[in-house]
């Protein structure tokens, strides 16, 4: 496996390889890595004759600093799971090399950045989508490999992808989950054993709130879910919304066929975890 710390090697071995007439699969991350990253991998293995993988913890998406701060750090430990999952080259550049100089930029996505996690975390998706588009102008890959996990995230590069008209694949990969149906992050890792236990109710209450989708009005729905949350002395709510999935707005009465997701947000002390499942 070949690791680049430059733009400028990644970008020399990605060209060799088009060269000899690979297409090329690339799973951006932040590290941490669990096996819902190595799904991703796995996914772009299966469509791509090469896969590059990126590990970079990027600083301008955190409006939190301690979060920032706090994220969990393995390079190590990732390289080697990259390894064995066969991974072709991995890039973990430093922060010199992704921002040269301040960065300034603001993309327009409307509504979209605005809402749900956007409503909490100003900024955040202008910085997402910053460091992929920097990103995807390095490794100039086929297709790009993102998981459903983070779904607002998913239609924002959807969304970045279509504006700059950037000629990528983008492919969805399904949310891993541990066994007791917790939604696998990086974070969790941050929770007490305690947490850890009690986490699994986020989405154990998302697949009772989808029974009663269709029987109950959203907004009761929503009440409902907020109660189940917040009963927990671990658990506090930061929002729950059911919502469009091309749009993400509301969708208090959604048109014959529409998708319909629901994303929620819970705090269980510091640590942030979030979720969704489709509803129909
Ligand atoms: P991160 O390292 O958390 O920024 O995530 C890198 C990529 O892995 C993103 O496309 C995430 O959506 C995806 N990802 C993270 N957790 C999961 C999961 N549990 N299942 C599927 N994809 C995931």
């Amino acid at each position: 496996m070949n690791i680049f710390h430059k733009k400028k090697e990644l970008n020399l071995w990605v060209e060799e390889a088009k060269k000899q007439g690979d297409q090329i699969g690339f799973v951006p991350t932040m590290g941490a890595l669990h096996q819902g990253h190595l799904n991703l991998v796995a996914a772009a293995l299966d469509q791509n004759h090469k896969v590059v993988c990126s590990i970079f913890v990027n600083p301008i998406q955190f409006n939190n600093p301690e979060d920032l701060k706090k994220y969990p750090r393995t390079l190590e430990q990732d390289l080697a799971m990259l390894e064995s999952a066969g991974c072709h080259a991995v890039f973990c550049p430093t922060e010199e090399e992704i921002y040269p100089s301040p960065v300034a930029h603001e993309y327009d996505f409307g509504i979209m950045d605005k809402v749900l996690e956007g409503q909490f975390r100003p900024g955040h998706f202008n910085g997402v989508a910053i460091v992929v588009k920097r990103l995807f102008d390095i490794v100039k890959p086929h297709r790009a490999y993102f998981g459903q996990k983070d779904f607002q995230q998913l239609q924002i590069i959807r969304r970045l992808v279509a504006m700059e008209k950037i000629p990528v694949e983008v492919v969805a990969c399904p949310t891993a989950r541990e066994s007791d149906g917790l939604a696998m992050s990086s974070r969790n890792r941050r929770l007490t054993p305690e947490q850890r236990l009690e986490a699994p109710r986020i989405y154990q209450i998302l697949l009772e709130a989808r029974k009663r989708h269709g029987q109950q009005p959203a907004d009761e729905i929503s009440k409902w879910v907020e109660q189940q949350i917040n009963r927990s002395p671990l658990m506090q709510l930061e929002y729950f919304a059911i919502v469009a999935a091309d749009t993400l707005l509301p969708a208090a009465n959604p048109a014959e066929g529409q998708k319909v997701v629901a994303c929620i947000a819970v705090h269980l002390d510091q640590v942030r975890l979030i979720d969704n499942l489709f509803f129909n």
